[in-house]
C-alpha cells in the first residue's frame, strides 16, 4: 500500500469515527476514577456500554439508562471507542487479551484509549497487539485525583500516533481541562510515573516537616500557612496537607478516606523503580519513598489515602 492509499485509508477511519461523535462509548472501569470520568462522558451526551468485574459498580449507570454487558470483548463488540480505568498493570492486560478481553472483539479502526497508570513498556507491547487488529491504542493516564475527575478538570498525559490525538481529545476533554501530547505511545505514561514519584517524595517531605514542627510545638495550621507563604511550599503542603485539620475537603479531614489509594502510590513507585532500572537513572528519593509505601501497606494502610504517610510517621514514636 502507498502512502496515498494508506492516507485515503485512515482519512476514512478517523472521519468515519469522528462523525459519528455522539455514537457510545465503552468504558471499562468505573471505580474511584472511572465512576465520576464515565460520568462526564453522559453529561456531553454520549451513551455508555459499561463493563466493571464489580457487578456493584456497574449498578447507577444501569440504573441511569446506560447498557451495561458482561465481559469487555462485549464492549468491543458494540463499541469502536473505549476508554479503560483499571487498578493495574496486570488487570489491564487481563482486559485487552484475557479469554474475553477487547482485543477477541475489537473491530478494526477502533480506538482504544488506556488512562490507568501502568508499566509503559506494557502500553508498547498492548499498542502492537492492537495494531495487528487494525486497530488504535494510546496510554492516556490522569494526573488530578477524584476532585478533578468530579469536575472534569483532570491532566491528560497521552501517548500513542499523532494523527489520532484530535479523536482522543474529542473524548478526553470531557473529563479534563488539560489534554496533553507527550509523544509516542507510552510516553503518557512516562510522565504520569515522573509525576507520582516526585507527588510521593513531596508528600512524605511534607508530612515529616508539618510532624516535626508541631512536634516543636508550632500549630499545625500556622505552620501549613507558614510553609505556603514559603520556599517549601507544595500541592502537598497548599491543597492536599496530610495534617488532620488543617484544611476541609480532602482525605486528612476524613480518617484518609477516599482519594489516592496507598496501595496505588505504592503500585507507580514500582513502576519508576522497574523505568530508573531499565534506564539506569539514579532516584535515590524515589526509591526510598517506594520502599515507605510498601511499608505502610504491610502495616494497615493499604486502604488509606497515601497522604495517611503522616499518621504513619505520627505513630512511629521511635524513629
Ligand atoms: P479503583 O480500584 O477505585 O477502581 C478500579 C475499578 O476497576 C474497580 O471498580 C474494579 O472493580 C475494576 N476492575 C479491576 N479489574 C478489572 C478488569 N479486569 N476488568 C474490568 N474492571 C476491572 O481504582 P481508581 O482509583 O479508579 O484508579 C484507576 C487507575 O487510575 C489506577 O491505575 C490509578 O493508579 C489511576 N489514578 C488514580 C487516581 C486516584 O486519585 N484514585 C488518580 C490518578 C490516577
Amino acid at each position: 500500500m502507498n502512502w496515498v492509499q494508506r492516507s485515503v485509508r485512515d482519512f476514512g477511519k478517523v472521519c468515519s469515527r469522528s462523525m459519528a461523535s455522539k455514537t457510545p462509548v465503552g468504558f471499562i472501569g468505573l471505580g474511584n476514577m472511572g465512576n465520576p470520568m464515565a460520568k462526564n462522558l453522559m453529561k456531553h451526551g454520549y451513551p455508555l456500554i459499561i463493563y466493571d468485574v464489580f457487578p456493584d459498580a456497574c449498578k447507577e449507570f444501569q440504573d441511569a439508562g446506560e447498557q451495561v454487558v458482561s465481559s469487555p470483548a462485549d464492549v468491543a463488540e458494540k463499541a469502536d471507542r473505549i476508554i479503560t480505568m483499571l487498578p493495574t498493570t496486570i488487570n489491564t492486560i487481563e482486559a485487552y487479551s484475557g479469554a474475553n478481553g477487547i482485543l477477541k472483539k475489537v473491530k478494526k479502526g477502533s480506538l482504544l484509549i488506556d488512562s490507568s497508570t501502568i508499566d509503559p513498556a506494557v502500553s508498547k507491547e498492548l499498542a502492537k497487539e492492537v495494531e495487528k487488529m487494525g486497530a488504535v491504542f494510546m496510554d492516556a493516564p490522569v494526573s488530578g485525583g477524584v476532585g478533578a475527575a468530579r469536575s472534569g478538570n483532570l491532566t491528560f498525559m497521552v501517548g500513542g500516533v499523532e494523527d489520532e490525538f484530535a479523536a482522543a481529545q474529542e473524548l478526553l476533554g470531557c473529563m479534563g481541562s488539560n489534554v496533553v501530547y507527550c509523544g509516542p505511545v507510552g510516553t503518557g505514561q512516562a510522565a504520569k510515573i515522573c509525576n507520582n514519584m516526585l507527588l510521593a517524595v513531596s508528600m512524605i517531605g511534607t508530612a515529616e516537616a508539618m510532624n516535626l514542627g508541631i512536634r516543636l510545638g508550632l500549630d499545625p495550621k500556622l505552620l501549613a500557612k507558614i510553609l505556603n507563604m514559603s520556599s517549601g511550599r507544595c500541592w502537598s503542603s497548599d491543597t492536599y496537607n496530610p495534617v488532620p485539620g488543617v484544611m476541609d475537603g480532602v482525605p486528612s479531614a476524613n480518617n484518609y478516606q477516599g482519594g489516592f489509594g496507598t496501595t496505588l502510590m505504592a503500585k507507580d513507585l514500582g513502576l519508576a523503580q522497574d523505568s530508573a532500572t531499565s534506564t539506569k537513572s539514579p532516584i535515590l528519593l524515589g526509591s526510598l519513598a517506594h520502599q515507605i509505601y510498601r511499608m505502610m501497606c504491610a502495616k494497615g494502610y493499604s486502604k488509606k489515602d497515601f497522604s495517611s504517610v503522616f499518621q504513619f510517621l505520627r505513630e512511629e514514636e521511635t524513629f
